[in-house]
């Protein structure tokens, strides 16, 4: 796959790589193979309970009418309700919900956080809808999957595409039509409405944590750290401005655009991020630049993938140099590229650990719209580092205990916490 850009790849070229579903059904069966849960239950989770379509109808600007498809799947439910993002990008398919949904319900596993696993989406450009136009879209969005979602049955937060802005919207509507604010509705919220402080840059910062806590186990001193970041959104900028905080060198940075590079370490901070100014990571006066396929190869020792899915795959794993790849994006590795990547004794910490951060935090901000009480930022920034550390510590058990990859351990993680609970409540009825 030669590509520039990100967003420019056509439907042949995913027709290439597996769908998230089919990495997501692969993964849960490798790690089925190392736990002793039930086989029914088992099959249960290769199952979603539910998938919801719908079509949303959007009067555009002018004055014509579209009708957008969108979806909820809602994987499982048996540790609390289900809970995971809204995505709007064009590539949304229900089997992707699907697959999404199940990587949601093993990260919330593997943090321990009461909740199940739910994606959801609409099949739409937001590039190409004004900012009305996608109020609009959100609030009949909502409206249309109302009785679906709910503070105690399915909470949504932002993912590819959506933000704070269209959680408050979405928010308005569900509260509207309720009758009663209703803030534990969504998470990922503006603070001002009930968002936790310290939302928006937690999956940055448990990418950081997380590539922090790597780099010390594989004997790698963060001062002496080389790091390259594709990706710089919400989860690349934050996760790189850390680790550039804590004293790494991030030698590259990029987006659609290309890569700035610097082998004596980007200004991370000077870098204007995707929500400071869309698509400028080339406005940066860096001595070089790269494309994003080059980004992929640089000898660094730790890699963050923070884009999008599948771009590490079968036809460039090989070129991989760096030492630690520590997945900021979801599903950003094919399971081809994970094999290749194993057998040459590169480590890659997953999505489902490295990015939990942002569904840790939403789990706070759920607590504090319950209670009706917010948090100081102080104490985001804590209780977040000791539930990392926490997780981290879990997943490191299993793989030096099971000498698995550091994704099987993962899942053999939040596996265990699954099927335990689903083993205990039983098959209803
Ligand atoms: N969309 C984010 C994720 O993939 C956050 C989900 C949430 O906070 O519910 O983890």
């Amino acid at each position: 796959m030669a590509t520039n850009t990100l967003d420019d790849r056509d439907a042949d070229d995913y027709s290439e790589t597996e769908s998230a579903l089919e990495t997501a059904l692969r993964q849960l069966s490798a790690a089925a193979t190392q736990v002793d849960v039930d086989d029914g239950v088992i099959e249960r989770l290769k199952h979603p309970t539910r998938v919801v379509e719908v079509g949303v109808p959007l009067k555009r600007d002018d004055g014509s009418v579209e009708v957008y498809t969108g979806y909820r799947a809602q994987h499982d439910d048996v540790r609390g309700p289900y809970k995971g993002g809204l995505r709007f990008h064009p590539d949304v398919t229900a089997e992707e919900c699907v697959g999404l949904s199940m990587w949601m319900t093993w990260k919330c596993a593997v943090m321990d956080l009461p909740f199940g696993g739910a994606k959801g989406g609409v099949v739409v450009n937001p590039k190409d809808l004004s900012t009305e136009e996608k109020e609009r879209l959100t609030r009949r969005f909502a409206e249309e999957i109302r009785d679906t979602i709910g503070p105690k049955q399915d909470i949504p937060a932002p993912d590819m595409g959506t933000d704070a802005q269209t959680m408050a919207w979405f928010m308005d509507a569900y509260s509207m039509q309720e009758g009663e604010t209703t803030p534990g509705v969504v998470t990922g919220k503006p603070p001002v409405i009930g968002g936790s402080k310290g939302r928006e840059e937690a999956p940055g910062r448990s990418v950081a944590i997380i590539a922090r806590e790597a780099l010390e186990y594989y004997d790698t001193d963060i001062g002496e750290a080389t790091v390259a970041v594709q990706g710089f959104g919400s989860v690349g900028a934050n996760a790189a401005r850390l680790l550039d905080d804590w004293g790494a060198d991030v030698v590259a940075v990029s987006d659609v655009n290309g890569a700035a590079y610097d082998t004596s370490g980007l200004d991370t901070h000077a870098v204007p991020s995707h929500e400071e100014e869309p698509e400028a990571v080339m406005s940066y006066d860096a001595p070089n630049t790269l494309t994003n396929e080059e980004v992929l190869e640089l000898d660094v020792d730790v890699l963050i993938p923070a884009a999008i899915g599948n771009v590490l795959t079968a036809d460039n794993a090989d070129d991989v140099q760096a030492n630690i790849v520590v997945e900021g994006a979801n599903g950003p590795t094919t399971s081809a590229a994970d094999t290749i990547l194993e057998e040459r004794g590169i480590p890659v910490i997953p999505d489902i650990l490295a990015n939990a951060g942002g569904v840790t935090v939403s789990y706070f901000e759920w607590l504090q719209d319950i209670n009706r009480r917010q948090w100081p930022l102080e104490r985001v920034h804590e209780e977040l580092e000791s539930m990392m550390l926490s997780a981290w510590d879990d997943v490191r058990a299993e793989v030096e205990a099971r000498d698995v990859s550091w994704r099987d351990a993962a899942y053999v993680v939040a596996l265990e916490r699954v099927g335990e609970a689903k083993s205990s409540r039983g098959l209803w009825p």
